[in-house]
């Protein structure tokens, strides 16, 4: 299964989802290719792919994206094979990616759970963005505008959870992750194996 988990920047989705990842298992984080430059302590290779503008917009041509959106003048994507090369293996997958980007995978009509993440408030989102202090204020004052007009998109997606404290919010999305594994469609055919079971007594 494919889980989208979406939130305004600053809402903390990267820890959110890594713990996530941590806690449950067979569910596997996908890690987005990005023209952006790292920041702070990132690396290559694990907190994203980092490329050049010019090789992103090469594999945009060669349709190597499943989704890729322009997010604060950068570009961001997930690629079709990585993600899946997860599903195949029996995984399930979370995308961490935008508003655009999660509309570009509805758009596709691929069966997802898209899961909206949201600060407990305007001014807690300004804290934390300022508390990380990686950005500089004109970099700041673009994500809380980004932000704005994100937060409204929170009726697109099957779940809203919000971030207010770490552990109850993972706590709460792999709830999400666990019932979802349990729906009919999912279980189908192990039911059925366990019915044939039956039908030698
Ligand atoms: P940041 O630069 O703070 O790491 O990420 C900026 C925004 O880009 C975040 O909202 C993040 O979710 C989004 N993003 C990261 N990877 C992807 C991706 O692969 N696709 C899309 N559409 N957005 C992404």
């Amino acid at each position: 299964m494919l889980f989208i988990v979406s939130a305004p920047s600053g809402t903390g989705k990267t820890t959110v989802v890594e713990r996530l990842v941590k806690v449950t298992d067979r569910l596997r984080l996908s890690r987005s290719y990005t023209s952006r430059a790292p920041r702070g302590d990132e690396q290559d290779g694990v907190d994203y792919n980092f490329v050049s503008r010019a090789r992103f917009e090469k594999m945009i041509a060669d349709g190597e994206f499943l989704e890729w959106a322009d997010v604060f003048g950068n570009l961001y994507g997930t690629r079709t094979s990585d993600t899946s090369r997860c599903l195949q293996s029996g995984d399930d997958v979370v995308l961490v990616i935008d508003v655009q980007g999660a509309r570009k995978v509805r758009g596709a009509g691929l069966p997802h759970v898209a899961i909206f993440v949201l600060p407990p408030s305007y001014d807690v989102l300004e804290q934390r963005l300022r508390g990380r202090s990686k950005d500089s204020e004109d970099a700041i004052r673009r994500r809380l505008q980004v932000a704005r007009g994100e937060v409204s998109a929170f009726e697109e997606y099957d779940y809203v959870v919000i971030n207010d404290e770490l552990e109850s919010c993972v706590e709460r999305i792999k709830g999400i992750v666990l019932s979802e594994r349990a729906r009919l469609a999912c279980v189908r055919d192990k039911a059925l194996e366990i019915r044939r079971t039956f039908d030698r007594h």
